[in-house]
């Protein structure tokens, strides 16, 4: 890794990523963008979100402390840290390639062999290979230690047969990272797993896509009859890939670092809220002089204050040796849940108008809040709901006895 940059270096780096994002982050650009990765769901947003992350890594603003040699930019993560705060601080489309940049790619970084890092790290940077990840199955979303889709070695290939299933960008990735049955013996269930860098695009691999709550799309339910990948997608030793799905999701829940850099979830500011609250009327007078409402407006700019510090804490090595998942689960569970509270609260004080959806010309703010609102609930049970992640808090890092 480069040396430790000055604060005055920093400085500068800012000041150039500062014009940079001023200049090119698109405005408006005249159709509806997702707010997250997990909502893709016509031709023209993808076209429009890849060509923006090609635009910030040919820029050098993402991968930005990724070795040179796989297509990064060599530079200490201070450096990405700050091009991610002025990418934010623009707020720009997400980076549409979540699942590759922001988890399959640290991974392969961390365990993976010279020749996945040499395959797979540019394309994921830039865009050209769109990543997703099959976890879940159709009876087996929280349990995924009992994942049942089978990879039978034959000769040079593994013969695939099962389902995934709520496969964020499915339909247009070129690469899973795929966790599957290759045993039934040994002395668990875990023992039995593996982990493929599996291609999407080969015969026997077909993709059916689901409609969501919000009326967009954004995952599938993957079918694999007979699918042959060759063998060299496995990824470590036949029945690693319990430990490595686990890897896996310390950097999905935010627990390690090494990140590409970028965002992928639009985060919901408190002070649009607060907007909203001063626009809107009650009994003839802004609802912000309410002092009820003012209350819990004051509640939620504390809660999203004390997250963003606890996360911080993230980075303080000592806090976390011990439990390094503890702060990034906490977060993902209150920060998912006050996200779901905060719109709820913005639904509450439109009244009736609150009711009315996108593109409805009643509708606050073309129904951005109505929106953010119904897609609030997948983040809360994306990446483990939060039941499971309570389950987890309470007996790995509280130590509490397992339930039942
Ligand atoms: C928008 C979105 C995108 C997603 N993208 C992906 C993706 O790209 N790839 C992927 O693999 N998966 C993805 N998922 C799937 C997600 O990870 C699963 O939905 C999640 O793990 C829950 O699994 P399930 O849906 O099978 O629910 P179930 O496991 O059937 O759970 C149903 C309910 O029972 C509760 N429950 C289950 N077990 C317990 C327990 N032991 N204790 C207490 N409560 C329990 C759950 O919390 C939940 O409320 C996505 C989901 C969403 C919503």
């Amino acid at each position: 890794m480069s040396s430790r940059p000055t604060p005055a270096e920093l400085a500068d780096y800012e000041a150039q990523a500062d014009a940079w994002f001023r200049e090119n982050t698109p405005k408006d650009p005249g159709f509806m963008l997702p707010l997250t990765f997990m909502e893709v769901s016509t031709d023209q947003q993808f076209d429009f979100l890849c060509a923006w992350q090609r635009k910030v890594y040919e820029a050098g603003y993402l991968g930005a402390s990724w070795p040179v040699e796989y297509g990064g930019g060599g530079l200490h993560p201070d450096f990405q840290r700050i091009a991610t705060k002025v990418m934010k601080k623009y707020d720009g489309p997400i980076m549409l390639n979540a699942i590759g940049i922001g988890w399959a790619g640290p991974l392969i970084m961390d365990i993976g062999s010279e020749e996945e890092k040499k395959k797979y790290i540019k394309g994921m940077l830039n865009a050209e290979d769109i990543w997703c990840q099959g976890f879940s199955e159709p009876e087996n979303g929280s349990d995924l230690g009992n994942a049942q889709l089978k990879a039978v070695r034959d000769g040079d290939e593994y013969v695939l047969n099962g389902s995934k299933i709520w496969t964020s960008l499915g339909d247009r990735a070129k690469y899973m990272i795929l966790l599957a049955r290759t045993s039934n013996e040994g002395p668990n269930k875990y023992a039995g797993l593996s982990f493929f860098l599996s291609p999407m695009h080969a015969p026997g691999i077909e993709t059916r896509r689901i409609k969501k709550l919000t009326g967009e799309y954004g995952f599938v339910q993957c079918f694999f009859t007979d699918a042959r990948i060759p063998a060299e997608c496995l990824m470590g030793n036949e029945g690693d890939g319990w430990q490595i799905a686990m890897k896996t999701l310390e950097y999905e829940r935010g627990a390690k670092v090494n990140l590409a850099g970028g965002y992928f979830l639009k985060e919901l500011d408190a002070m649009g809220v607060v907007e909203l609250a001063r626009q809107s009327q009650r009994g003839g007078k802004p609802l912000l002089d309410d002092p009820v409402m003012k209350d819990r407006m004051v509640d939620f700019m504390m809660d999203i204050q004390a997250l963003n510090l606890n996360n911080q804490r993230r980075r303080m090595g000592p806090l976390v040796q011990d439990r390094p998942m503890g702060l990034a689960l906490m977060n993902k569970l209150a920060r998912t849940e006050m996200i779901r509270e905060l719109t709820e609260f913005s639904l509450s004080f439109q009244g009736t108008r609150g009711g009315y959806y996108v593109d409805d010309p009643c509708a606050v703010d073309n129904g951005y809040w109505h929106r953010s609102y119904l897609n609030s609930f997948s983040a809360t049970i994306g990446g483990g709901t939060s039941e499971i992640q309570r389950n987890i808090i309470a007996e790995h890092v509280l130590g509490l006895p397992k339930g039942r």
